[in-house]
């Protein structure tokens, strides 16, 4: 939740779409948000009630989001509970953390609180988590070139209680920087206004606290706002970031944005923050700009079916060997195809050799790393992980 004062210095830019190209991946990826899902996330959400720092309900909610990663495919061990306390509330922040392959330890942290204050908070924040949830279950088994944490935290309506304990203790240990943060990207307050025409989202810059970052932010701000085009029915509005839980990673000096809606509510902090009050396709459509922006951030892979051969039959035989490779890669066709074309991409689906016929594939100049092998024999293609082992 954020200070209606943010309103008044707002502006409205108009919206460019400069050096970002579609990727046909990212929205395929994006148009799998549903709206049963952000609905039933919603409902479930305000379900819980009033989800105050501290108490059983509060708990509750977290149990719920955790079992949701669970049945998303995420294991145990990519699971934490962080705790923290408050006064006499003891409270926890929920950290799920998803490897990326070329840059394992640099993070893109997309976050959202789930503690609610006087309500059952289905637009503050039960539409943030709802969002992230959908991302989360929609990338599981993508490969992303960055890491991913998807942070849950409670204590925000306390004054970012969570998030500053998160920030001071863990991805900051002493003042000294433990995690390497590529840029955090926030969700709160996203469920519009029932009966209002919500087609606009504000992206949120950062335009104070330290000045060391503002320009770094503004530029994945825009990025933002471009992803957002590229991948929901949304235009954007630019506001300065403030108040929510990206705040004490400011003050650290890293990188933000966020999503907050254009139409603000006044039912945020009162009984009223209900699934009756908000919009869902609004909180639909900002799920599909997430989706694609998260991609974008992480480097998402741009290829729907790695690690499965989309044509079974012929080519499921077919050996790629040593894997890992180290100088040559050899590919051993069962049944002596004579003509096909072997291709490896880098993650993000750049092509970084292309090669026809040949059976032995020079793979010296590759760094070691993971990449995407694309074999097509006539009609059909297999698509295999390639470890690099230097
Ligand atoms: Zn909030």
């Amino acid at each position: 939740m954020k200070r209606i004062t943010t309103l008044l210095c707002a502006s409205i830019i108009a919206q460019s779409i400069s050096a970002q190209t579609f990727i046909q991946a990212y929205k395929d990826r994006a148009d799998m948000v549903t709206q049963t899902n952000i609905t039933t996330n919603l409902q479930d959400f305000g379900s819980f009630g009033i989800k105050k720092t501290g108490t059983q309900a509060n708990t509750n909610a977290l149990n719920w989001i955790k079992n949701k990663y669970l049945a998303y495919g995420y294991t145990a061990s990519q699971i934490t509970e962080s705790p923290f306390t408050y006064g006499s509330a003891t409270s926890k922040n929920l950290i799920i953390t998803k490897t990326g392959t070329l840059y394992p330890n640099k993070y893109v942290i997309i976050c959202g609180h789930f503690d609610t204050i006087n309500g059952p908070g289905v637009n503050d924040n039960g539409s943030g988590t709802s969002i992230i949830l959908e991302a989360a279950r929609i990338l599981q088994n993508v490969p992303t070139e960055y890491s991913i944490k998807f942070i849950h935290f409670s204590g925000e309506e306390q004054g970012l209680i969570g998030s500053s304990h998160y920030v001071n203790n863990v991805a900051y240990q002493n003042g000294v920087r433990k995690l390497d943060i590529k840029l955090v990207f926030n969700l709160d307050q996203v469920g519009g206004v029932k009966g209002n025409n919500n087609n606009t989202v504000y992206c949120d810059e950062d335009q104070g606290g330290l000045s060391s970052n503002n320009a770094a932010s503004a530029a994945v701000t825009q990025q933002l706002r471009n992803c957002t085009a590229l991948y929901s029915p949304l235009q954007t509005a630019v506001d300065p970031a403030a108040d929510t839980d990206y705040i004490p990673f400011e003050q650290k000096g890293e990188i933000i944005t966020g999503f907050f809606e254009r139409i603000r509510s006044t039912f945020p902090h009162s009984s009223k923050d209900t699934f009756a009050n908000v919009d869902p396709v609004y909180v639909y459509n900002i799920g599909k700009a997430t989706v694609g922006a998260l991609q974008h951030f992480a480097t998402a892979s741009t290829t729907l079916a790695v690690n499965k051969s989309v044509s079974q039959n012929r080519l499921e035989n077919v050996k790629l060997y040593p894997n890992p490779a180290n100088n040559i890669l050899n590919i051993e066709l069962p049944d002596k195809a004579s003509n096909f074309t072997f291709e490896i991409t880098n993650v993000s689906g750049r092509t970084l050799l292309k090669v026809n016929n040949e059976t032995k594939i020079n793979v010296s100049a590759l760094e070691r790393g993971v990449y995407v092998g694309i074999l097509k024999v006539g009609d059909q293609t297999l698509v295999k992980n390639i470890l690099i082992e230097r």
